[in-house]
């Protein structure tokens, strides 16, 4: 008997160690499984123009500022999501709609790092943003294409540009941004002359998310790009009724073709996309492409009984005989849009 309750105490207090090891084993392990560091990319709704905020373990880094106007916007952002300090700016390059912001948000946060091509410009916005960077000690990187840095729990590879180009769009820096087994992919407004050589070089383009260059403009995103990113998700910075046409139609078309969910500034706001190294979510509802070309086709538009072209209301080409039809009407009867008034496509 007493040998029994001995056996019976050292099976219990086998139990309990097994017991306890487990638990702690448990502790140690969740925060790995559970808890992977958060990786957010905020494409901030700025209007025509590109300005992206971007945490990783508590570090900050910040593509482009957008327009002079937009400034506090942006500035107001940053610190509402706690920014005391950007370890990294990128300036992708001297456009006004990207770097006009860029001097006021420099004034306003600690900046460690400032990431910008070789090029120069003769605006007054580029020498501001020149004398700012000066003023705060600091010195410009114009990194080569495969450079690599770290960004706390992430790290990001530039992609372009791979050369000196003339035109300002083409020598936009561009990142391929890296977190676990997900990753992003910006190339500011590059167009095919900079994207034919970053599909040149040997730096595997292969990304979850594309940000589509340009604004969404048909010079950027081109059938080979989406080829060599084979995003599942693009992001479009836009402004809302812009002057330049972005996103183009086409381009439009392209991602809905090859099954690309669409994000749009104008039409969701700020989208913010969240990893957690394995899986992407994203905080807006996706742009439906199909659904608001349906939606236009029942715009109604004016005609004439004999004439060749459809026109606004208000077009001073018809008269008061003007007969009312849908857009899908006036494209199966074969009839083109008015030059003068510009009627919906
Ligand atoms: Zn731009
Ligand atoms: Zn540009």
């Amino acid at each position: 008997m007493k040998i029994h309750m001995k056996k019976l105490r050292i099976i219990i207090f086998l139990l309990l160690t097994a017991f306890i090891i487990s638990i702690s084993l448990l502790l140690t392990l969740k925060p790995d499984t559970v808890d992977y560091k958060q990786l957010t990319v905020n494409y901030m709704d700025i209007g025509q123009g590109d300005s992206i905020l971007i945490e990783s373990d508590g570090k900050f880094m910040l593509i482009d500022a957008g327009k002079a106007s937009e400034s506090d916007v942006v500035i107001s952002y940053l610190k509402n999501k706690g920014v005391s300090t950007l370890d990294y700016v990128i300036w992708t390059h001297p456009d006004a709609d990207h770097i006009g912001g860029s001097a006021e948000v420099m004034k306003a946060f600690a900046v460690k790092q400032v990431l910008m091509p070789h090029k120069s410009h003769t605006t007054k916005t580029f020498y501001n943003l020149l004398s700012v960077i000066k003023e705060k000690g600091l010195k410009i990187t114009s990194p080569k294409a495969g450079s690599a840095y770290t960004l706390g729990a992430s790290s990001f590879v530039v992609i372009a540009p791979n050369r000196d180009y003339e035109d300002n769009n083409n020598s936009s820096i561009g990142i391929k941004l890296i977190h676990g087994n997900t990753s992003f992919v910006f190339i500011g407004d590059a167009e095919k002359e900079s994207i034919t050589d970053m599909l040149h070089n040997d730096i595997d383009l292969k990304a979850d998310v594309l940000m589509a260059g340009h604004h969404g403009s048909d010079t950027s995103t081109t059938a080979e790009l989406l080829k060599a990113v084979a995003p599942d998700y693009t992001v479009i910075s836009v402004g809302k009724d812009n002057s330049y046409g972005h996103p183009a139609k086409t381009t439009l078309e392209l991602l809905s073709n090859n099954n690309i969910k669409i994000y749009r500034t104008d039409e969701n706001g700020t989208i913010t996309a969240s990893s957690d190294g394995s899986k992407i979510s994203f905080s807006a509802k996706e742009y439906d492409f199909k659904a608001s070309k349906e939606d236009k086709s029942k715009t109604p538009v004016y005609i004439t009984k004999t004439g060749k072209k459809y026109h606004l209301a208000d077009c001073p080409y018809i008269g008061h005989n003007k007969l009312s039809i849908s857009l899908k009407q006036a494209k199966e009867r074969d009839l083109t849009p008015c030059s003068k008034c510009n009627p919906p496509e």
